[in-house]
């Protein structure tokens, strides 16, 4: 087995269930403000629509090209547009506090995350690495009560620059103490976390699941990339393989 002392993870799709706690926060809030604001509108379409409009402003905000007080409200005004929503842009205010305290604080993690984590602690130096806010991050962990696995959880706003630029890995192996081939980084992100690490000279596990359910609501195919990760996996016990 490889000689890797640390592990660096994704928070969000990776180990905290990103898409399932945010189905119930929007779901939660769509029921409150269905009669006033969301009529004739499908619960189905409305989160389909959110998860394009997010993943485009996490795609500019990674590129810098947009700000995280822009980001916070714009997947909310692009989504009410989109499926014809009744709002003003207090409102918008409205739903994005609401949502933001609600969904941080959900517990639910990603099948077969806790397991992994349980089995190898002790072995590694456990690293969360994340392009996610400060004051919302420490609420997942704290929900999902995952913090006691991680020694230090290094966060893009620190490093100045997001995943997957190199200065924030660089960042992370200089807190976890080891080089670049000693540190292997586990993401559900392409881009941000595999392109990512790559790029900083760190062995990567591509976990497939998000990008396999996006594919299925744009547009039912599967992505292909030219770059092979060192390690693809569908479900996190496979990782059990590697570690
Ligand atoms: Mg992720």
């Amino acid at each position: 087995m490889k000689k890797y002392k640390a592990i660096f993870w994704d928070l969000d799709g990776t180990l905290w269930d990103l898409n399932g706690n945010t189905t119930i926060a929007l779901t939660q809030l769509f029921q409150r403000f269905e009669s006033s604001n969301f009529r004739d509108i499908s619960i189905e379409h409305f989160l389909n629509c959110y998860t394009k409009h997010n993943e485009k402003v996490w795609a500019l905000y990674r590129e810098g090209k947009i700000a995280k007080e822009e980001l916070r409200n714009k997947r909310f005004i692009d989504l009410f547009d989109e499926v014809k929503a009744e709002y003003d842009l207090d409102f918008v205010d409205l739903f994005a506090t609401e949502f933001l305290a609600i969904c941080p604080r959900l517990p639910h993690l990603i099948e077969g995350a806790r397991e992994i984590l349980e089995q190898t602690k002790g072995n590694y130096t456990h690293v969360i690495l994340t392009n996610g806010f400060i004051e919302v991050q420490g609420f997942k962990m704290a929900a999902a009560e995952i913090e006691q696995y991680f020694s230090t959880v290094v966060y893009s706003e620190e490093a100045g620059v997001r995943k997957p630029h190199a200065a924030i890995f660089e960042l992370a192996l200089k807190r976890a103490n080891c080089n670049a081939e000693e540190a292997l980084m586990i993401g559900d992100d392409w881009d941000a976390d595999i392109l990512g690490a790559r790029n900083a000279g760190i062995d990567q596990v591509f976990f497939t699941a998000t990008e396999k359910r996006l594919a299925e609501i744009h547009h039912g195919k599967s992505v292909r990339h030219n770059y092979v990760p060192t390690f693809t996996i569908e479900k996190l016990n496979e990782l059990k393989n590697i570690l």
